[in-house]
């Protein structure tokens, strides 16, 4: 695979969403091991404010303003000028979040350019003369790494895959006028249907979101009911943390599915988690496993999860909980 390796930011509220930041942070990691050079791209109705914010994290990031790119979906908005961009510079490799704006992007890039698409990517490495993509497959019970067979490929990276950290200096912002040189299969292409945004909804329960969360106290079935996540709510509370579930306690429809972690769910990197009634079934497992400290209560010494917490306490939630409260709230601790 020839090429440098590149990142489309993405956006959220007129900024740079936070994805893009550990993307390009994935980015420069692999660009250092490949020896390759890495860049960023932004397209935007205003894209100057977001291209510096990503060039915190890389050396160099284009900027091209899409006027249409404010008021209607992102990625078809932004496609038709990166699809000529990207035929033009031909970057090996090209890194996005594994978003429904990322999806979108990569699933039309791939069509307009006859580029692969890697999905899903849980961790990204270097490998002879390209990425190898390491993804959760058949219901999160094996884990696969595949790697492009064609010159060039698209990887969208699932969020929290890496922590971002901002490079040693700033790069530079390089705005991108438009049309040039852009003469090709890509840009010869019919122009995409543009699909006005009329109305954003915030996602109900959604208010201090758990993938950016440092603590998250979950709850799984064992907490026997909505009602049983009054007390996780008290200790997500006193820990300052947020509140999780497992797909059982969703499903029962005990908390909303924004709540939710794991393989149909979020995934989430916190430096402490902690699991309530929860056995730590493999498709839980992949959506936390990687969260710093990991603390279990649980009354079955032998659940899936005792494998894998750091601090596993074999007993009654409802016993084990109100004991660490009071001691909380003592300031003993
Ligand atoms: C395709 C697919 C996708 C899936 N995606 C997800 C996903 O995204 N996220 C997810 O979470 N699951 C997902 N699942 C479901 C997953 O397989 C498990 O069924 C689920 O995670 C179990 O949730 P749980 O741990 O809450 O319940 P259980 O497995 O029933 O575990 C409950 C635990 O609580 C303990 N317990 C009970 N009472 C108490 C008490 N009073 N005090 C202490 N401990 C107690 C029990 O010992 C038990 O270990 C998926 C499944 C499939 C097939």
């Amino acid at each position: 695979m020839a090429g440098d390796i590149w990142v489309v930011g993405e956006l959220a509220d007129g900024g740079l969403a936070r994805i893009s930041t550990e993307v390009a942070t994935a980015a420069r990691e692999l660009a250092a091991a490949a020896g390759r050079d890495v860049a960023g791209v932004v397209v935007a109705a205003a894209p100057n404010d977001p291209a510096r914010e990503l060039a915190r994290f890389l050396p160099r990031v284009l900027a091209i303003e899409e006027p249409t790119a404010g008021e209607h979906a992102w990625s078809a908005a932004a496609a038709t000028r990166l699809a000529a961009l990207l035929e033009r510079e031909a970057p090996g490799c090209v890194l996005v979040g594994a978003t429904p704006d990322g999806r979108d992007l990569a699933g039309i890039l791939s069509a307009r350019l006859g580029w692969g698409v890697l999905v899903n990517a849980s961790a990204l490495a270097w490998a002879e003369d390209g990425p190898t993509v390491e993804m959760s497959v058949f219901g999160g019970r094996l884990l696969t790494r595949s790697a492009f067979t064609v010159e060039h490929g698209i990887v969208t990276v699932r969020p929290n895959t890496v922590s971002a950290l901002a490079a040693a200096a700033p790069g530079t912002v390089e705005p991108v006028g438009s049309g040039a040189g852009s003469a090709g299969a890509a840009s010869e292409a019919p122009a995409l249907p543009l699909v006005r945004v009329v109305e954003r909804v915030a996602e109900a329960g959604a208010a201090a979101p758990i993938e950016e969360a440092k603590v998250i106290v979950a709850g799984g079935r064992g907490v026997g009911g909505a009602e049983g996540f009054r007390i996780v709510e008290e200790l997500a509370a006193a820990l300052g943390g947020v509140v999780g579930a497992t797909r059982a306690a969703v499903d029962a429809g005990w908390i909303p599915y924004a709540r939710q972690i794991g393989q149909t769910g979020k995934t989430v990197k916190p430096a402490l988690y902690v699991a309530l009634g929860i056995s730590g079934a493999i498709q839980h497992k992949v959506g936390m496993q990687t969260a710093e400290t990991i603390v279990a209560v649980n009354r079955d010494p032998d659940a899936p999860l005792a494998e894998f917490a750091d601090l596993y306490v074999v007993g009654d939630l409802f016993e084990v909980v109100p004991a660490v409260l009071a001691e909380l709230r003592s300031g003993r601790s």
